[in-house]
């Protein structure tokens, strides 16, 4: 008989367009799943985990329940498997964050002590990390020109299922499934299938001449909510941008998975962008680190500012684990901006809580609104949420959804900061036109060092 082949999922947890699978069934091989869960997963947030363990109870389904769960070090546990089955190959879909790449390094050194190659076909991505550069060779840090390289380089027309014969459990024995920590933050997300996601992507594709407009008012539906699903590849991003048309709000749409591949190449570039300043100048910014900078966190991170689009924002975050991309944007901007705290710390909180926190959109996300990464948009343009909740909530329904205690406020004067406000719901916990100030002056500092 011949020797089986691994394939090893990780963050591709599908069956259709998976290159790694078709590299490891290419040959008629049979083909052992198999899903490390690796100890360092214990530092991940429950919501993440939660859709994490729904993901691969589904990829189980969809192979007949062959999939083999091991619990232990990747690097003892998959040259394990390898001797165990007597497999010689490994088949993997390349991982590009600085976790992943130490790890496979680490296996991959592994198994060639005993004979065994690791093989990685193929990426979460449209196009690898590190494969769109300058002229030069060198890496992009402007989104604009990376983008038009990215969109010139094109990528493969996606991939059905391939023709696997699966050697699975309960031939090769298997662990147990990874602990659920919690299923309760799921409920507003599509399930965690790769069913689910395609399904989704059919009733979002048809909806999608109106994203252009629709994607900044987070009082409506008017984005995917796929975002989990890509991290978890349930569905993979070349199987949408394939499905996209030159109409604009196509355009739109494709330019936002396009951010996505720019920061999973700025953080393969320099991955220590995960929690250090892209742009090292910054790190002259002062910031307050003392108990009363902890005391302000913590209102933030309770929704209690009373600043009404923060408080909801955050209070949506908690609930379903997930929240609106331009409350994201405006919720950062207000822990760094307003309440001079470091960018890592609200990073942090949010991949605690997002089910789709991923180091990449999110750290880079995060060096957006502090001023401190890639974009032009400098550290001195400051959103004042007052403003950007009168334009993006008007009618103030979002934050009536996510501020009970708001409920009885009709209309956009639910955002006013001097509409007389219920008991129960705190004053604006800071004057924004004075931390503004405060924040320029602070700039001002790095400024007048870097001449
Ligand atoms: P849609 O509007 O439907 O967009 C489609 C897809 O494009 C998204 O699913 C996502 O994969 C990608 N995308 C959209 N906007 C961005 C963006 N600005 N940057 C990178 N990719 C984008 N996104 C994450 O996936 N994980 C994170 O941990 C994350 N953290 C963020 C933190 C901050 C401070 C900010 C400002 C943004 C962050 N984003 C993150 C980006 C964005 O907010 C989410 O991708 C988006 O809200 C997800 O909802 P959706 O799937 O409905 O998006």
């Amino acid at each position: 008989m011949r020797p089986p082949v691994i394939m090893w999922f990780r963050r591709d947890l599908r069956l259709t367009d998976l290159p790694a699978l078709h590299a490891a069934a290419a040959d008629g091989a049979p083909v052992v799943p198999l899903f490390v869960v690796d100890p360092a997963f214990a530092r991940s947030g429950a919501p993440r985990r939660a859709f994490m363990a729904a993901a691969l109870r589904s990829l189980d389904d969809a192979m007949g329940g062959v999939l083999v769960h091991r619990h232990g070090p990747p690097e003892s546990v998959v040259p394990a498997v390898a001797a165990e089955v007597g497999a010689t190959v490994v088949h993997v879909s390349r991982d590009f964050g600085p976790y992943g790449r130490r790890r496979d390094a680490v296996v991959a050194e592994a198994l060639r002590s005993a004979g065994v190659h690791l093989i990685g076909t193929g990426s979460p991505y449209a196009v690898g990390p590190g494969t769109v550069v300058k002229p030069d060779g060198t890496p992009y840090k402007v989104f604009t020109p990376f983008s038009k390289a990215w969109r010139a380089h094109g990528w493969a027309e996606p991939l059905g299922v391939p023709d696997v014969s699966w050697r699975g459990a309960p031939e090769v024995s298997r662990d147990g499934p990874p602990e659920d920590p919690s299923a309760g933050a799921l409920a507003a997300w599509p399930a965690a299938t790769e069913a689910a996601a395609l399904d989704r992507w059919d009733t979002v594709l048809p909806l999608l001449d109106g994203y252009a407009e629709h994607r900044d008012l987070p009082a409506i539906d008017g984005t995917s909510r796929l975002s989990a699903a890509l991290r978890w590849g349930l569905i993979h991003p070349r199987q949408m941008l394939s499905d996209l048309g030159p109409e604009r709000g196509h355009v739109v749409f494709g330019n936002e998975l396009g951010w996505r591949e720019f920061y999973a190449d700025v953080l393969f570039a320099a991955p220590d962008s995960a929690w250090r300043n892209l742009d090292r100048r910054m790190d002259a910014m002062p910031v307050d680190t003392d108990s009363d900078a902890s005391a302000r966190f913590d209102r933030w991170a309770a929704g209690r500012t009373g600043f009404p689009i923060i408080d909801a924002g955050m209070r949506q975050l908690a609930t379903t684990g997930w929240m609106h991309n331009r409350v994201r944007m405006l919720t950062a901007s207000f822990l760094v901006k307003d309440l001079h705290l470091p960018w890592q710390w609200g990073a942090r909180h949010f991949m605690r809580h997002l089910v789709d926190g991923d180091l990449a959109s999110n750290q880079h996300g995060w060096q957006w609104a502090a001023g401190t990464g890639t974009d032009a948009a400098p550290y001195f343009r400051i959103f004042n949420p007052t403003t950007q909740a009168r334009r993006f909530d008007a009618d103030g329904d979002y934050v009536r959804e996510w501020v009970p205690e708001l409920r009885r406020i009709d209309g956009g004067a639910v955002h006013e900061p001097g509409a007389s406000r219920p008991d129960d719901y705190p004053p604006p916990m800071v004057d924004h036109g004075r931390e503004r100030e405060d924040a320029l002056a602070r700039y001002k500092l790095v400024t007048a060092g870097s001449r």
